[in-house]
């Protein structure tokens, strides 16, 4: 028997699992540190974006095969080390994410009120590190840092009525705490231009049909039209939503402005962000931006930085600090130990990018492994945890949660997702 431990239980996780698992003679412990599993599926993908997240039945197919198990609420590095994991299975898989926001470098960014996206999303989809975030919604201005898919997810939560948001899962507290804003101006604020965005044709697409909101954007901004036709076709359409965007007129209580060649500089408040400094910039040859020392300030009680995300390091694991990944060669990073997904790649690409890294590195550890080593695999781990009094999560536990949020849930929505550990215990009678 061939023992795999994938230690992350998200795309990236399930993919792979689905490789490995076709495979004769093999045992899969897809290990999660919370109850739940499906990682950004559940705390990443926008709540009012169910089809995407429809996706998780796919992994629940591979969950469900013999020779996989989920191992819920069992923290590697707390309950279980790597090290004891690379002794244990004959190949260990960090399918961790980047779960962490790249760092704002500028004066101000620790006011309270600046937030990164990592913790902005994971408070409206419910992520148990983020459940008390009680982000300040109580002034109009809020300025969104970065110009990719999350800052328009973050622009269009911040917009919606409550009512558009009927058959998300956003939770309670979210809802609850947005159907009181006062935000009526949300910046989006690029370092680069129109042609330089990484925001998808789809997602901007919705921003010009929300109830109460309007995109707008600054004609003198986008280069001349001619010029899109160089672009990529799925770049082009997302230009020609920007083009749309400047004919908008101020006719809805909400504006959400895209502020091209706007680099932050700095972030002032007197005991929590009032305004953003921002330095006009322009492009060199290389398309990278430059202040030009002509500056301006935005008010701001809320902003929130959407400039990447980074894999957390774990000590004695290889890491490249510069890209916020471990280190490894092409997913190998020591014997035994492997990155797949955003952990080895970086944060880029969209769900669907996760399904032929997960095939490939799948296929590297069949490879690699042989007919295994004779490890001591599941009974190993359950052996160590049991010595440890942590008692991990089944996938047949987690069915039990899932029973309880939908049936929690009102209003025809699909459910109610629990918020913290402790309640996602007590569905279980712990
Ligand atoms: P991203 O696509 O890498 O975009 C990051 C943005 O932040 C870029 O515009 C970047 O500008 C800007 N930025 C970086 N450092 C900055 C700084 N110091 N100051 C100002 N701006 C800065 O990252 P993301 O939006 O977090 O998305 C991560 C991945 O998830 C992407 O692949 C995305 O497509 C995917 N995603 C997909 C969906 C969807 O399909 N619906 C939803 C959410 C996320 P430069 O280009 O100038 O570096």
């Amino acid at each position: 028997m061939r023992h795999v431990a994938i230690v992350g239980s998200g795309p990236a996780g399930y993919y792979t699992a689905e490789t490995l698992q076709k495979a004769d003679d093999i045992a899969v412990d897809v290990i999660d540190r919370l109850p739940v599993p499906y990682g950004l599926i559940r705390t990443g993908v926008a709540p009012d974006h169910q089809s995407i997240k429809a996706v998780s039945r796919r992994y629940e197919g591979t969950a469900l095969t013999d020779n996989v198990r989920f191992v819920g609420h069992v923290s590697v590095g707390t309950d279980v080390t790597i090290d004891e994991l690379v002794a244990l299975y004959d190949a260990v898989i960090l399918a961790t994410g980047a779960p962490n926001d790249r760092p704002l470098d500028i004066p101000g960014a620790d006011l309270p009120g600046v937030i990164g996206s990592a913790a902005f999303v994971g408070w409206y989809n419910g992520h148990p590190d983020f459940a008390d975030l009680n982000p300040p919604l109580d002034a109009p201005g809020v300025v969104v840092i970065g110009n990719g898919n999350v800052a328009l997810d973050v622009a269009r939560i911040l917009a919606k009525t409550p009512g558009e948001f009927a058959g998300s899962d956003i939770v309670a507290h979210a809802r609850d705490a947005l159907a009181q804003s006062a935000v009526r101006h949300i910046q989006i604020l690029g370092r680069r231009g129109p042609h330089q965005i990484a925001m998808t044709p789809k997602e901007l697409g919705e921003l010009g049909h929300l109830e109460r909101a309007s995109p707008r954007v600054d004609p003198a901004d986008l280069p001349p039209e001619g010029d899109d036709a160089m672009l990529e076709p799925g770049m082009r359409k997302s230009v020609t939503h920007l083009r749309s965007f400047t004919a908008n007129p101020v006719a809805k209580p909400v504006t959400i402005d895209f502020d091209f060649f706007a680099m932050p500089i700095a972030i002032e408040g007197d005991g929590r962000v009032q305004r953003v400094i921002v330095e006009r910039t322009t492009l060199d040859a290389d398309l990278r931006s430059h202040g030009t020392g002509e500056t301006y300030a935005l008010d701001a009680g809320l902003v929130i930085s959407c400039i990447g995300y980074q894999t957390p390091p774990i000590p004695g694991v290889p890491y490249e600090h510069g890209r916020g990944r471990f280190a490894s060669d092409e997913g190998r990073i020591l014997p035994g130990l492997y990155a797949v997904g955003w952990a080895r790649r970086g944060p880029s690409g969209t769900i669907g990018t996760n399904k032929p890294d997960g095939a490939r590195i799948g296929e590297m550890v069949l490879e690699d492994i042989g007919r295994g080593g004779g490890k001591a695999g599941r009974p190993g781990l359950d052996a160590l945890l049991a010595s440890r009094n942590v008692t991990p999560v089944t996938f047949r536990d987690w069915r039990r949660i899932e029973e309880a949020e939908v049936a929690a849930a009102l209003d025809g929505r699909p459910r109610e997702k629990f918020t913290s550990i402790e309640t996602m215990l007590t569905a279980l009678g712990r």
